[in-house]
């Protein structure tokens, strides 16, 4: 390819490997393998295909790539000697934290190391007095609560937050469901401990807000492991809210669910968290969860109130008559912590449960206007039954960031590609409404060539120019977020078809 201005074919969802990483080992890495084995010892070093077959995903599971090794550091120093030999024999790596990314950002390349970060799993510094936590990337988001706990929490809460790493949050700038109040990973993280791609260690901020020059951590936080290796995350802490109430709203579609959520938010109320689920997760949902919803309801909306008892008592009666306004007959309020244990946990196993429904799924992550959540869901909808698959909708209402899951049988001649197409054709949906092609799943490999539908030229170059400033070799997660990746050096110009595009061989994304 001519510096990435052109790359193969849109990778095919189920062969496995994505259709422009490298395509496998092309030199002799013993060397540098033996070099790996020395610094962090042989038994942390995987090489056998058994070892990697834990690796070889991450939670996109339509994509598999083995590395040449799997190494587990035990210290900042270990990773930085990985990193350093790495840059020495020009071999590129992926940084992995748990592995549960849903859009291929920790997916290996087979030609390069794969760096997992689980063994670095100690907090380091608890400073409660100046509302601030020091982790190691390995350590679990919701370990950092609990170490905090009670008086204190660490607002971000992704669903899979029980498995996945700070490492992993700060690269992806995850969310979850109470990020509609309390923000995202973004603002939380007040310093870095970074491993650069040449193996130098620097630090970017650090215990305290605002710190002098240009704003590195903004930049770092979200970068999917292109920019470096976090090695150690300041991160900000909140006192725990006196009291939270929760209810549990049922509508007859998620069009009137949708404008309950837009008349709350206009209603000055900020609910700590508000989901919604239409008909076909609460009836997955249910049968998993066994929380007593009605199978027959078109939408149930979950809405949270957290803060001092009496201000979320009365904003609470507030919601509940916005909620019955809106035309909910069925409003069941959480009476003790077990019932709100319960709607959350129904709530939270709205994606395993989508096994009921097929074998297989995309989640799709889109994010868009929240006022035109009525909208988008309609035409997701229509688009659904057009491909004649299941697609349920479970969401961070609050945010307006969706997450359809493309129900499928990847068994079933053509039904993955189907449901590929029809998962690109929600992510145009959101965008036609004025979204964004990623709420906080990231880009990884999954929606890289959905990035030209989203930014111009212009805007992509000068991602990539950051990316160079950073990784001027180019060994960090390549192949991943940017949709034509170029050599870092080569001057942007006006767009040249390539032969291979000439041929029709190969297409732009
Ligand atoms: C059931 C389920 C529910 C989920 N719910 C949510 C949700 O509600 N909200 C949400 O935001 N996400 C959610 N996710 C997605 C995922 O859990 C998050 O993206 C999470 O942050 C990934 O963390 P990880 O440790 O598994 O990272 P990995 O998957 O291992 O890696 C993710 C990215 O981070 C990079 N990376 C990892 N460690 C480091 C490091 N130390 N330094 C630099 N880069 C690094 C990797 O290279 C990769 O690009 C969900 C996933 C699942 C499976």
């Amino acid at each position: 390819m001519d510096g990435g201005q052109v790359s193969t074919a849109a990778p095919e969802a189920h062969a496995g490997e994505p259709a422009d990483l490298p395509a496998g080992p092309t030199r002799d890495l013993g060397p540098l393998v033996a070099e790996l084995r020395r610094i962090v010892g042989e038994k942390w070093v995987y090489t056998q295909e058994h070892q990697l077959r834990t690796y070889e995903s991450d939670g996109l599971l339509q994509y598999h790539v083995s590395p040449v090794a799997a190494v587990l550091p035990g210290s900042t120093e270990e990773i930085q000697a990985v990193v350093r030999a790495c840059h020495a024999a020009q071999v590129p790596w992926v940084a992995r934290g748990a592995g549960s990314g849903l859009s291929g950002g920790a997916l290996p390349i087979d030609d390069g190391v794969l760096i997992v970060s689980t063994r670095l799993k100690r907090i380091l510094d608890i400073d409660l007095a100046n509302l601030r936590v020091c982790v190691e990337p390995g350590v679990t988001n919701s370990a950092v609560s609990a170490a905090v706990g009670p008086g204190f929490f660490y607002p971000p809460d992704p669903s899979s937050q029980i498995v996945c790493s700070i490492g992993g949050n700060v690269a992806e700038n995850s969310g979850g469901a109470h990020c509609f109040k309390y923000g995202f990973t973004t603002n939380y993280v007040t310093g870095l401990e970074l491993v650069l791609s040449d193996g130098e260690l620097v630090q970017v901020g650090g215990k305290e807000l605002d710190p002098a020059g240009y704003d590195l951590l903004g930049a770092f936080v979200g970068s999917e492991g292109t920019l470096g290796i976090a090695t150690k995350v300041w991160l900000r802490i909140v006192p725990t809210p006196e009291t939270a109430k929760t209810l549990v709203a049922f509508f007859d579609s998620t069009r009137v669910a949708g404008e309950a959520v837009s008349a709350i938010v206009q209603a000055g109320v900020v609910p700590a968290a508000i989901e919604m689920m239409d008909h076909l997760t609460i009836q997955c949902a249910e049968d998993m969860a066994h929380a007593g919803y009605p199978k027959d309801r078109g939408a149930a909306l979950l809405v949270e109130l957290d803060g001092a008892e009496r201000e979320c008592e009365a904003r609470f009666e507030e919601v509940l008559a916005i909620c019955e306004r809106c035309g909910s007959d069925d409003i069941r309020v959480a009476k003790d912590e077990a019932q709100r244990a319960l709607f959350w946990k129904t709530r939270k196993a709205a994606f395993p449960a989508m096994g009921r429904l097929a074998p297989n799924y995309f989640v799709q992550d889109g994010v868009i206007p929240r006022t035109k959540l009525p909208e988008a869901l309609e035409r997701i909808e229509e688009l659904a039954q057009e491909a004649g698959l299941p697609v349920a909708n479970v969401f961070h209402a609050g945010d307006g960031n969706l997450h359809p899951l493309v129900c499928y049988d990847g068994s079933k001649e053509g039904e993955a590609e189907r449901a590929e197409e029809l998962s690109a054709a929600i992510l145009d949906v959101c965008l036609s409404v004025g979204g964004s092609l990623t709420g906080e799943h990231g880009v990884g490999v999954d929606k890289k060539k959905h990035m030209p539908k989203q930014f111009a030229e212009p805007d992509l170059a000068a991602f990539q120019k950051l990316r160079c400033a950073f990784d001027p070799d180019g060994l960090a997660n390549p192949g991943k977020v940017m949709p034509t990746p170029r050599l870092c050096g080569e001057v942007p110009g006006p767009y040249r078809r390539h032969p291979l595009e000439i041929a029709g061989l190969a297409e732009r994304f």
